[in-house]
């Protein structure tokens, strides 16, 4: 079985938020507008964490891109009392939101704090049907979401592949996020497979995960920063 997992170079991450951008629009992420925003209430599935080091004028900032870290032992989903969370067969852990009561267990066992809640039926914007991703469902008030690492296009590359009796290659499942990212600062693939980058880069001397002594096993890598 494959383990699809992510590579982040805290090296090349700027900052821009073009990955933050990427992820809405690909996965019809809600605005909740400032007012909500601001009882932090704003849904993510890719988030930006900056960390700010020193005094003015010597500053330093580090830009640390958060998304679902997909864990190979998540705490999220043995708390789910319906199973509305679950690591699926492909090693991603999934949402169904038909499912999900709201308790919000999932988001406070979640130690890297990347699942989002529905407080309110999410406003659409006038124009959004048309420009919404039609292959990514749509979720409504009471629910909790967070980042597939783009399953849905996992699907599709799989479905192509499988039609034409083939392995899938690399570049066919991206997300959308690695895609965005002007400095490929983020990097995916199947850690076990050795074409694959992400297998090389894992075992850099940088290679760090977050949390690594709660034993999640988290599917996010980072390369420290060198300096
Ligand atoms: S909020 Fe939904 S997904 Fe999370 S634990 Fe409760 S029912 Fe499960």
């Amino acid at each position: 079985m494959p383990s699809w997992g992510m590579v982040i170079d805290l090296n090349k991450c700027t900052g821009c938020g073009a990955c933050v951008s990427a992820c809405r629009s690909e996965n019809n992420v809600p605005n909740v507008g400032p007012e909500q925003s601001q009882f932090g209430r704003s849904i993510f599935w890719m988030d930006i964490m900056e960390i700010v080091e020193g005094e003015y004028p010597d500053v330093r900032v580090q830009y640390i891109p958060r998304p679902c870290f997909h864990c190979d032992r998540p705490p999220c989903t043995k708390v789910c009392p319906v199973r509305a969370t679950y690591l699926n067969e492909e090693g991603l852990v999934a949402q169904i939101y038909h499912r999900c009561i709201g308790c919000r267990y999932c988001m406070v066992a979640c130690p890297y704090t990347v699942k989002s809640f529905n407080w309110y039926e999410p406003e659409r914007l006038e124009d959004f049907l048309q420009f919404r991703n039609p292959d990514v469902s749509l979720r409504m008030k009471g629910v909790v979401e967070k980042c597939s690492f783009c399953s849905h296009r996992l699907q599709k590359a799989r479905e192509q592949s499988e039609f034409e009796s083939r392995d899938m290659e690399e570049a066919e499942y991206q997300p959308a996020c690695v895609e965005a990212c002007p400095t490929s600062a983020i990097v995916f693939g199947d850690f076990e497979n050795e074409k694959h980058t992400v297998s090389r880069l894992r075992k850099s001397y940088r290679a760090f995960r977050m949390h690594e002594d709660l034993g999640t096993e988290p599917k996010v890598v980072y390369l420290s920063r060198e300096d």
